[in-house]
């Protein structure tokens, strides 16, 4: 099969490499789509320490092309979704057959190759069944859909809440969807560049606040007449921003965190506690499902994806696709690989 493989920072190139095979309780998934995650270009950036080479992606759909010893040879043509996380199969939880508690998940794609291949090899527990009216492009970008659905899930949004999403990446701009969809009040959202903007006002930003040209903790402060916000959630991963969460949020609110980076500060304790404040930590999609209930939203016409795809390449174009997902360069949200 042709796979793309990561061989270095900055480095990826197509190669042809043996097709999987499915073990016991494990399928070979035939990818239609693939998006390109954030954490797939930090992997590019060699801002992620896994090892090169690898084929990397984890957020896709596909159809089920063969099955292992164990599964239901039924399943074979079906189209799926894929949870993005691998079960270690070791563990006591993985011994005893519930791969889905496993504590010691990995991302596909960082630690075992992933999707932006022909085909790739899952566990059958990580299939989601992809009914009629979710189309495969839709189908690879559930991921950040399901973490922005475990966070609202988690946040328990009350009708007419301010919130404020901090950044406007692809989990931000779920996240002011599904906040929208969960009855906030006013939903301000910010970015350091314009273009997401007009996405979030579609999707049911109130206001979209530049941090590049205005001071984001006046802002709120102006535009919540002082108090702060009931809920903020960093979503950017960006230090500037994850110092200012505890700023934002008004006393006894809450605050969620799902922003990562290796370089983020230590969040302050005393302004916890003069605050009264609930923290969440987001750590991914929650496995309690999230995945389920996104395809939903997909299929019941809740959720538009179309406008965060900006760019569609295929599999012979993967250098330049994750170039342009790595730089941002033409207005970049997300970047769709057909195989
Ligand atoms: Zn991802
Ligand atoms: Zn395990």
């Amino acid at each position: 099969m042709r796979a793309a493989v990561l061989t270095g920072v900055e480095q990826v190139e197509l190669q042809e490499r043996p097709d999987p095979e499915a073990t016991p309780g494990w399928v070979v998934v035939q990818v239609e789509s693939a998006s390109i995650c954030g954490t797939d270009a930090h992997q590019y950036e060699g801002r992620i320490d896994t090892p090169f080479p690898r084929v990397p992606g984890h957020d896709f759909p596909g159809r089920v092309q063969t099955v292992g010893e164990g599964v239901d040879p039924d399943l074979v043509g079906a189209p799926v979704a894929v949870k993005p996380s691998l079960p270690c199969g070791e563990c006591p939880e993985c011994s005893a057959g519930r791969l889905l508690d496993c504590p010691r998940k990995k991302l596909i794609g960082l630690w075992s190759d992933g999707c932006m291949a022909e085909q790739v090899a899952v566990p059958r527990v990580n299939l989601v069944p992809r009914p009629d009216g979710v189309e495969a492009w839709q189908a690879s970008l559930l991921e950040p859909l399901a973490v922005g659905l475990n966070t609202v899930d988690r946040l328990q949004i009350r009708l007419g809440e301010t919130v404020v999403v901090l950044g406007q990446g692809p989990i931000g701009l779920a996240l002011t969807r599904l906040c929208a969809l969960s009855g906030a009040g006013r939903l301000i959202v910010t970015d350091a560049r314009p273009e997401p903007f007009a996405i979030a006002r579609d999707w049911g930003a109130t206001d979209c606040v530049n941090v590049a040209e205005t001071d984001p903790v006046e802002a709120i402060k102006e535009l919540t007449g002082g108090a702060g916000a009931d809920i903020v959630i960093e979503t950017s991963g960006f230090p500037a921003s994850s110092e200012i969460v505890l700023d934002c949020v008004r006393k006894e609110g809450k605050v969620a965190h799902i922003g990562w980076a290796n370089d983020l500060p230590p969040l302050p304790v005393i302004p916890l506690m003069a605050k009264t404040l609930t923290l969440f930590g987001i750590g991914g999609n929650g496995g309690r499902g999230q995945y389920e209930r996104s395809m939903e939203l997909v299929r019941a016409g809740r959720v538009e994806l179309e406008p965060l795809v900006t760019h569609r390449y295929a599999l012979d174009d993967i250098a330049e696709a994750f170039h342009t997902a790595s730089t941002k360069s033409s207005g970049a949200i997300k970047v769709i690989i057909s195989p």
